[in-house]
């Protein structure tokens, strides 16, 4: 749904239309265990983007008017970050002299 994917190393992200305080709502479903039509988005905010401004929400969700995308937006801003790499050395520079005590 929405782009046409060249940047699909990501996996498609479910997402399902849900009442949020009467509001509908795209949500995010990681997990795939809510209940309901499903979409599939790729998490990240360019999609998410090229979703919205075509509307494609309420056609693959089979839902009219536009759909409150919050949620999903949080979502992806946190999921479409890359992998923090941390490279502290710890665990191997500092742990080099290992305590051999025993004679
Ligand atoms: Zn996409």
């Amino acid at each position: 749904m929405g782009c046409r994917g060249r940047d699909v190393r990501s996996v498609l992200l479910r997402v399902v239309a849900a009442e949020v305080d009467g509001v509908w709502s795209v949500v995010p479903d990681p997990h795939r265990r809510l209940p309901g039509r499903g979409a599939s988005l790729h998490p990240v905010t360019s999609c998410l983007d090229l979703a919205e401004r075509r509307r494609a929400f309420p056609r693959a969700l089979r839902r009219s008017g536009v759909p409150d995308t919050t949620a999903l937006a949080e979502y992806v801003a946190g999921s479409s970050r890359p992998p923090v790499t941390v490279l502290t050395g710890s665990g191997s520079d500092a742990d080099e002299h290992p305590m051999r005590s025993h004679r």
